[in-house]
């Protein structure tokens, strides 16, 4: 009977240990604890062992009882509370909740589709520092000290020869000054300049292309210009070269094209005129070129820089580029 007691000992304590269901708890109570259950089948044999063992096996059969009992009660604590807290945290029959999804911001947008339409005719991408010096900024480009240019650009200066960059221009300076050509660079990034308005940001985004090649001509620069703006706003555009003025470039012009508002009949947005001014460009001038140590007779070359939140603006409609950087998600969430 000592044997049979404590394998049924053992037996109920796996059996318990193994339970982890609340609905599990009354057969397992019926099958041990109950009045008909094995513990009682047992404890009933009790009446057959000699008098002289029954008080001990009757002691030992109470104890095993009670242990069983008491860890019978703590699992079903245990199961309760659990059970409990299930219930409380979680209806299984709700609906799900979905997270918002962010999305990219329309400047990045634009951005990334005026790279592809580049990379797409053979351009690499190049990244350079937002913190730039003085001779990369201007004087690499042709903007010495005191040149009334230095003017235009409203620069905020870190200290004497160190600035915020104006332009994503110095990245021209800096690879031509690494590379031999043939070249084909876009350089998208943030650029600094102390002005805010309606249509003027501290800092807003630009993109810079330039190519250097033997023989490139201003027919390249058109073709190149042509091509990226019908693009960009899928339409079979009409563009317009006027005669501007860049020291880094020579000749220089600005680039407008047909009113994407009006088709060119004039409105509010191009000012009656029936063009948009996007970008400017011309041909690098010779001393760009000397100054990195290439030959203006053996190679010639063309550059460009256009403002991103410019042909968003032109894109999407937008008449205040503050709009971009407000970050008001009913604004941000259209595109
Ligand atoms: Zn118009």
């Amino acid at each position: 009977m000592d044997v049979e007691l404590k394998r049924l000992e053992q037996e109920a304590e796996s059996a318990l240990a193994a339970l982890s269901r609340a609905e599990d708890l009354e057969p397992f109570r019926v099958r041990y604890l109950g009045r008909k259950g094995l513990l009682s089948t047992v404890m009933r044999q009790l009446g057959q062992v000699s008098p002289e063992e029954r008080p001990r096996l009757g002691q030992l059969a109470n104890q095993i009882k009670q242990g069983i009992e008491q860890r019978f009660e703590e699992k079903k604590a245990a199961l309760d509370f659990s059970d409990g807290v299930v219930q409380q945290a979680a209806d299984l029959s709700l609906p799900g909740r979905a997270l918002p999804f962010g999305r990219l911001h329309p400047v990045t947008q634009v951005m990334e589709e005026i790279c592809a339409i580049f990379e797409g005719m053979g351009f690499a991408v190049a990244e350079g520092p937002d913190v730039e010096l003085d001779h990369y900024n201007f004087a690499a480009l042709n903007i010495p000290e005191h040149h009334p240019a230095r003017d235009m650009h409203d620069t905020f200066y870190v200290s004497e020869s160190i600035l915020l960059r104006t332009h994503t221009s110095p990245m021209q300076a800096r690879i031509m000054e690494t590379q031999q050509p043939p070249l084909r660079y876009i350089a998208p990034g943030k650029v600094y300049r102390c002005d805010s308005d309606i249509t003027h940001t501290p800092m807003f985004h630009q993109v810079e292309g330039f190519l250097v090649d033997r023989r490139v001509s201003f027919a390249d620069l058109k073709g190149v210009l042509t091509s990226f703006t019908q693009r960009m706003f899928k339409n079979d555009l009409s563009l317009r070269f006027r005669p501007s003025f860049f020291p880094f470039t020579e000749p220089s012009a600005e680039v407008d094209i047909a009113c994407v508002i009006c088709g060119g009949s004039g409105c509010r947005v191009c000012k009656r005129t029936g063009w948009l001014e996007i970008l400017g460009a011309g041909l690098i001038d010779p001393e760009v070129l000397k100054m990195v140590g290439y030959d203006p007779e053996t190679f010639s070359g063309f550059a460009f820089g256009l403002g991103v939140e410019r042909i968003a603006m032109l894109k999407y409609g937008i008449d205040d580029i503050r709009l971009f950087y407000e970050n008001d998600l009913r604004f941000l969430s259209q595109f």
